[in-house]
């Protein structure tokens, strides 16, 4: 399956936490949303704007759920920083072929690890991912605290993480597996022209989302330093800010 249209792009590739939701866990603004899922409808209909699809460190259910609300129906999304494609078009779920049984099995190991260190503490595991270990705390400067204690304690044990940090979750990642890899299957299976394409982040692990398209933009929100590697930058936070770089994609003519 593939999407072409007679702009200038034919997909937007757009982060969900900090852009089309908010950081926090605060309500999703879904009139906004539903926007966007407008915008997607007309996408289709008229093929005169890019079609935007999804690419998430969250767990690919809820990637799911956020590409049926914004009515993307032909082009797949990425969920848990590029280990899921999720397509709507024939609602098929594909795990990165490049995670073994050993890698799932690390995986296992260090989330049983992680809890008996730190589940007395208070952190929890952000529960739906299937190759990774993502870890919580209420209080983001304690987070902020273990992040380089997990990062060596996991490094001590030799599996294969990449350990990093968005505004409230300690992400471990498969070294192997990221945004960028995520992108380059839907790619591979969509036939579609990276040339042509456009991103959407706000943290620092979107960069592999950024180098993976032709045009990166970010929200007000975003942290300063992916700012830097933002072709443009949105007055506008989160999902406004989206809409208002759809806007800007497309031209004047594009509306919801
Ligand atoms: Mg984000």
């Amino acid at each position: 399956m593939s999407f072409q249209s007679t702009g200038k792009f034919d997909l937007v590739i757009c982060d969900i936490d900090g852009c089309l939701s908010p950081e926090s866990h605060a309500p999703i603004n879904e009139s906004a949303l539903s926007n966007i899922a407008e915008y997607n409808r007309k996408a289709v209909a008229l093929n005169d704007r890019p079609l935007v699809t999804l690419c998430s460190g969250r767990p690919v259910s809820f990637v799911e759920a956020m590409c049926r609300f914004i009515h993307n129906t032909k082009i797949p999304c990425i969920g848990e920083n590029g280990v899921w494609l999720y397509d709507p078009g024939s609602n098929m779920f594909e795990m990165d072929p490049e995670i073994t049984t050993e890698h799932l099995e690390a995986v296992h190991e260090a989330s049983k690890f992680l809890r008996k260190k730190y589940h007395a503490r208070g952190v929890t595991e952000q529960p739906g991912k299937s190759a990774a270990v993502t870890l919580y705390h209420p209080d983001t400067e304690y987070l902020q605290s273990i992040l380089p204690v997990v990062q060596d304690e996991l490094l001590d044990q030799g599996w294969p993480f990449r350990v990093s940090m968005t505004w409230f979750y300690i992400n471990c990642d498969l070294q192997h597996v990221n945004k960028a890899t995520g992108i380059a299957r839907l790619f591979a299976q969509t036939d579609i022209d990276p040339s042509r394409t456009a991103a959407i982040g706000d943290t620092l692990a979107d960069k592999f989302m950024a180098d993976s398209v032709n045009f990166f933009a970010c929200p007000a929100n975003a942290d300063p330093e992916i700012q830097t590697s933002a072709h443009y930058v949105s007055p506008y936070e989160e999902i406004e800010g989206v809409l208002d770089i759809l806007q800007h994609l497309g031209g004047e003519q594009i509306s919801w």
